[in-house]
């Protein structure tokens, strides 16, 4: 059998792979170009025309494209009216801001647990965690699977609460053959370097209701505004504007805008070869006995944001440290998505003790996220299941 480079074996390649990694050409860079050759760097035409090419990319009637993912998630919030003293239900498998923004608007996050296999926040969780307090679900598409949409909307509505979905990772999927971002009530995006598209930082909110919009779109710039209909006193004059809400500077820059226009471009080619490589993955991992394969969603057509390796801990005589370490000495370099929300320090002072989603709590201890990204080669590919077949064939129990 084949030594892994951490027995002094030979790596299976000889420069490193890092997890993931931005795709820029050149028309891009010359989108970027063009702005910074115009009259306007903020504010200015190439926000509204990223704003219609998400909604006829998704079919949404409304979108606000913000500074980045988080305060899409805090404006999304606002605008579903979460305030002190509301709870917010979401899953501890995300990034920190999914549970931050409820903090943000004076609310308390309540995690409910996952799906073993899918990954994503289980409706059956959603509903014992539902309380007279509860004022919204932020549903993560989590690896960019989207969630049981259907089910979590029945949920909402039957409950009275808002569906947030953080599609931060979603871009590029669709649900029952709809893109996940005409679904929910509202719909963030993230478009930071590691996401499927960027624009270096960015964000949007997605919505059917011209209710929600209005308010995305005052909280979005301090709450603001220059339509008549909303204010309060008569105008002054053609400068005039009011100031109704308590807003935000979360505006994005038309070099961002144009910068995301161009790489909306390439979705489909981005969306095909993850594609390509994730089947490539699964096909090789399902045949190692200690991995377990992330099962799919029948309703979710998949454009994968990252691939996670999941270890069987009785399949397999290493631990998720040591196979990581492993994978680093192969020159496959890796990362975690995500530690448990509550387990961070913030969270435990708010009173989050270890313990409340056990099926969270195991998916960390065991999982890993592999390459995955446009610009891997064929090689690359090839190398990194090289690398996981070696040490799982290696350690295998
Ligand atoms: C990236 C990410 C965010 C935050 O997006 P930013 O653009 O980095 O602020 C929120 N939720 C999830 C699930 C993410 O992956």
């Amino acid at each position: 059998m084949e030594k892994p480079a951490i027995e002094g074996g030979t790596p299976v390649r000889e420069t490193k792979i890092f997890y993931g990694h931005q795709y820029i050409d050149d028309a891009d860079i010359q989108a970027v170009v063009d702005v910074l050759k115009s009259d306007y760097l903020t504010c200015g035409p190439k926000i509204s025309e990223l704003e219609q090419k998400l909604c006829d990319m998704t079919g949404a009637k409304y979108a606000v494209v913000c500074s980045n993912g988080t305060a899409a998630l805090h404006i999304a919030c606002l605008a579903a009216g979460v305030s002190e003293g509301d709870e917010v239900i979401t899953t501890p498998i995300t990034f920190a801001a999914s549970a931050n923004c409820a903090l943000y608007c004076g609310a308390k996050p309540v995690f409910a647990d996952i799906n073993p296999e899918t990954y994503n926040i289980a409706p059956a969780s959603v509903r014992e965690k539902i309380t007279a307090k509860t004022k919204a679900l932020v549903a993560v598409d989590y690896t960019g699977q989207s969630v049981e949409l259907d089910e979590l909307l029945q949920i909402c509505k039957e409950n009275n609460m808002v569906l947030i979905e953080d599609g931060a990772h979603v871009i590029g999927t669709k649900y029952k053959g709809k893109a996940n971002g005409s679904i929910a009530d509202m719909t963030t995006f993230s478009f930071h370097p590691v996401k499927t598209v960027t624009g270096g930082e960015g964000g949007a909110v997605l919505t059917n209701s011209k209710e929600l919009y209005q308010k995305l779109l005052l909280y979005r710039a301090h709450g603001i505004t220059r339509d008549e209909s909303l204010m309060e006193n008569p105008s002054d004059g053609p400068w005039y504007y009011e100031q109704i809400a308590l807003g935000f500077n979360y505006r994005m820059t038309d070099m961002q805008a144009a910068l995301l226009i161009s790489q909306l471009d390439k979705l489909e080619m981005f969306s095909k070869r993850r594609k390509e490589i994730v089947a490539k993955y699964d096909e090789a991992f399902a045949k190692l006995s200690g991995i377990f394969v992330q099962k799919e969603i029948a309703d979710s057509d998949t454009t994968r944001h990252l691939y996670i390796l999941r270890l069987k801990p009785e399949r397999i005589s290493i631990n998720r440290r040591q196979f990581f370490d492993a994978l680093g000495a192969e020159n496959v370099c890796c990362n975690v998505h995500y530690i448990p929300t509550y387990y961070f320090p913030y969270y435990e002072k708010l009173g989050y003790k270890k313990g409340i989603c056990p099926n969270a709590e195991k998916l960390y201890d065991e999982m890993i996220s592999l390459p995955l990204y446009y610009g891997m080669s064929d090689e690359d590919v090839e190398s990194v299941i090289a690398a996981v077949s070696k040490i799982a064939n290696y350690y295998a129990v």
